[in-house]
């Protein structure tokens, strides 16, 4: 932890670089602990960007290389989030860069979202609120929507969220299995190809990281599989489904649904996205909880604390 009560900038860390904007909670307690600067400061500061020996960033902005290369005396880059996809990890590896990020305390979050997408989905629980508070339940009833019980789920990327996931999802009486690139100890099925777990499964719910070796592994194939009864739940990274290929399924109803709490061009996702009715969107929120962000602000703070003091940061990437 990092010692200071008197909740000055810790003196023993160098000035640090903050890219990109973070919920005004966390930000305050980043603020609190760390002597934050940003891209402005220094643009008009040559010294202090030279000074800069740590970089805190989030998931959803790119880091690259040209900026690196400006930050000579930079030992440390740390992200709030898991996913460390915008980050040049071969450069930064080479540089000799540190990268840590802030594991397991948002499975829990991310699980949770990831149920209620498949519930809201499911149940289509946007339309039925739009259909309350727009009146039109006097004119007929709301249609039926589809139970989760009973259901086949495949989950792709068994890792820390995707095990969490499938904890939670035992309790609503549905069949799991899933695909990695290794089998796990796990009580249920694995496939070696994402194709055959779709042809599978009722739902597919991708879990797994983002970046080049994951990039469209959802592709035309899979959605297919999936077939026209199939649902998509995406809270990985909008890179991992080719998008083109989910809009031309969502359009020749080859598929039933899709739920997605990340997309390719994200703030502003893909539009032709936005006209299904059949499918449910959230701003990239998997973790956007008070506890879990305040608890991922800490985490990052601890990193650099423990980076800079001990020479070994707590959960480095
Ligand atoms: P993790 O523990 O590393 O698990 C990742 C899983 O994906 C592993 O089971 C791994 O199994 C599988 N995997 C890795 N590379 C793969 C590949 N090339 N092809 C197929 N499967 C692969 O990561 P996590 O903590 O669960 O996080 C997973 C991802 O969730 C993050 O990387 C991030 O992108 C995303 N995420 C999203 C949000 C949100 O707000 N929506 C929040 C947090 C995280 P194998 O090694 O056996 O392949």
């Amino acid at each position: 932890m990092i010692k200071n009560p008197m909740h000055d900038p810790n003196p023993t860390l160098p000035p640090v670089l903050q890219i990109g904007e973070f919920p005004s909670v966390a930000y305050a307690l980043l603020k609190e602990r760390l002597d934050l600067f940003t891209l402005a400061d220094i643009a008009a500061d040559d010294a202090l960007r030279q000074r800069i020996g740590a970089i805190v960033t989030r998931s959803n902005y790119d880091i690259d290389t040209a900026l690196l290369e400006r930050l000579p005396s930079l030992r440390i880059i740390a992200t709030n989030g898991v996913g460390f996809d915008r980050i040049p990890l071969a450069f930064a590896r080479e540089r000799g860069i540190a990268v840590t990020n802030t594991p397991d305390l948002l499975n829990a979050a991310v699980a949770e979202l990831t149920i209620g997408l498949m519930l809201a989905l499911l149940r289509k629980l946007p339309h039925a609120d739009r259909f309350v508070r727009s009146g039109a339940w006097r004119q007929g009833a709301f249609p039926l929507g589809s139970s989760l019980a009973g259901k086949r789920v495949g989950i792709v990327g068994m890792g820390r969220i995707g095990r969490e996931i499938a904890r939670r999802l035992a309790s609503f009486d549905v069949e799991l299995a899933y695909f990695g690139r290794t089998q796990q100890a796990l009580p249920f099925q694995w496939f070696a190809q994402p194709v055959e777990l779709a042809r599978w499964s009722d739902l597919l719910i991708v879990s797994c990281p983002g970046g080049d070796a994951t990039r469209h592994l959802i592709d035309a194939a899979v959605l297919a599989a999936l077939g026209s009864a199939g649902m998509l739940v995406n809270i990985a990274r909008g890179s991992v489904v080719d998008e083109q290929a989910l809009v031309l399924a969502l359009e020749n109803g080859t598929l039933a649904g899709a739920a997605l709490d990340v997309f390719e061009h994200e703030p502003a996702p893909e539009s032709a996205l936005l006209r299904f009715e059949n499918v449910v969107l959230s701003p990239h929120m998997g973790s956007a909880t008070h506890e879990t962000r305040m608890a991922m602000a800490q985490l990052t703070i601890d990193n650099l604390a423990s980076f800079f003091s001990a020479g070994k940061a707590l959960t480095p990437v």
